[in-house]
């Protein structure tokens, strides 16, 4: 639904709203929030409401700190579980610079750069997350990593409040606009996933920004919280976000091709291939944190290496079965740590780069790679994803295209980032190194 300043003006009298929360996030994913009176909304849609983005991660220094925000009409969505009665809605926005240019350092904005790219082609990206997470309990101040389904108090209690909770946030997202399709208790204890229809990038993007801030804030209300920690336990499963990807061309998926053995187009393998050859380096987005790399391990169902199957689910890259108009890829890598616009902005990317230069991905890989042997991968050239942040990061560093997605500013920005995290990490001493080697040494 393509709304105008207009009608937003008009449904915010209509619903009798009081507040309007101007959202965007930083370069790590996190949702900001400036919120305004009604007064103050038709200033804001004419692009001239001002913030300070000193304080915001990755965006500018004090001296050149006046940013504007030019809220997107199409993103307006009243929070549900606030009264009727002087509501409360939002709008998401693209971050600009005094002069009226695009802020460089706005990822939704990095995210349109790549998406014109794509229309320059001819070409319209979709894309569906399958975003995973943890309920814990908390202590009535923290969360503790004590799940519902494993609480000793509530093996009693007939009630899941999982399942209460995630009814809830099912029922806050339909009204928020999103479309269902499934939502399930996932395989570890207390972990949970709630798929969203696909749409075009841009607005999943959107749409997974907001759906994990909703699905934490109706967590809370529950007592409990959510988190998208990609692993919080080790020795269960971790979270994803499996991301299922197609480009449209004139109306068209352009990835199936009936005549094909597998169904699948040219323009369909050569996505793969740019997504694979640009797999390691992407994976500082897709997978941004230190803990990301707990959960890319073999043994739960997360992807360890680089290969791509049109049925096994094990691979980095699957074909789901679907042919026709829902003719897809599946990435499995990325987690719901990620800024959804950077990790589409570079997923897109990798797989027009593919296209580009007609990067044939290897053959599908049908058995188990987890129980190849290291020189069986070899010779049938399985790489691996980076095994740790700083291995992702020196892969980015090294990867133009994947630079390029994100733009110099953030790219810079990012880095220094991810670093200084890295190095903090680094130092510590931990608990699994003190139980290995005390005694020992
Ligand atoms: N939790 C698994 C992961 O880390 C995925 C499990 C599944 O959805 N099959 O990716
Ligand atoms: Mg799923
Ligand atoms: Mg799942
Ligand atoms: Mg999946």
């Amino acid at each position: 639904e393509k709304l105008t300043g207009e009608d937003i003006l008009q449904r915010v009298k209509e619903l009798n709203v009081r507040f309007i929360r101007l959202q965007f996030t930083d370069i790590f994913g996190v949702l900001k929030n400036v919120a305004i009176t009604t007064k103050e909304l038709e200033k804001a849609l004419d692009g001239e409401l001002m913030f300070d983005g000193s304080s915001i991660h990755g965006f500018v220094r004090i001296e050149e700190s006046d940013m504007y925000l030019r809220p997107d009409p199409s993103t307006f969505a009243i929070f549900p579980w606030r009264p009727a009665d002087g509501a409360v809605a939002r709008l998401i926005c693209d971050v600009y610079n005094p002069d009226g240019t695009p802020f460089a350092g706005c990822p939704r904005g990095a995210l349109k750069k790549v998406l014109a790219e794509a229309e320059a082609m001819g070409y319209t990206m979709y894309a569906g997350p399958e975003a995973e997470f943890f309920l814990f309990h908390t202590d009535g101040r923290k969360p503790t990593l004590e799940t519902h389904d494993q609480a000793g108090y509530f093996d009693l209690s007939p009630v899941d409040l999982g399942e209460d909770a995630r009814r809830d946030m099912v029922l806050a997202l339909e009204a928020m606009g999103f479309e269902i399709e499934a939502s399930h208790h996932e395989v570890a204890p207390g972990q949970h996933e709630i798929d969203f229809k696909y749409d075009n990038a841009l607005a999943t993007a959107d749409k997974i920004a907001t759906f994990k801030f909703v699905v934490r804030t109706i967590a809370q209300r529950h007592g409990l919280h959510a988190t998208f920690m990609p692993k919080p336990i080790a020795g269960i499963n971790g979270s994803g976000m499996h991301t299922h990807q197609s480009l449209f061309k004139d109306g068209q998926n352009a990835f199936y091709d009936p005549g094909d053995p597998l169904q699948l187009s040219q323009t369909a393998y050569y996505y793969i291939g740019g997504l694979m050859h640009h797999a390691r380096a992407m994976a500082a987005v897709t997978n941004p944190t230190v803990n990301s790399y707990k959960r890319l391990v073999p043994g739960f169902e997360a992807p360890v290496y680089i290969a791509w199957s049109p049925r096994n689910r094990s691979p980095l890259i699957r074909v789901p079965a679907k042919r026709g108009a829902s003719t897809r890829i599946e990435l499995r890598n990325p987690d719901p740590a990620c800024n959804p616009y950077l990790a589409l902005a570079v997923m897109l990317k990798a797989g027009l780069d593919g296209i580009k230069k007609q990067i044939q991905p290897p053959a599908p890989v049908e058995r188990n790679i987890y129980e190849m042997t290291a020189a069986e991968r070899r010779d049938l050239g399985i790489g691996s994803l980076p095994g740790d942040l700083k291995e992702a990061l020196d892969e980015l560093s090294r990867d133009k295209v994947i630079r390029e997605a994100l733009g110099d500013h953030i790219y810079e920005r990012f880095v220094e980032a991810k670093e200084k995290e890295w190095d903090e990490y680094r130092v510590q001493v931990h608990r699994w190194e003190v139980e290995q080697y005390l005694t020992m040494f």
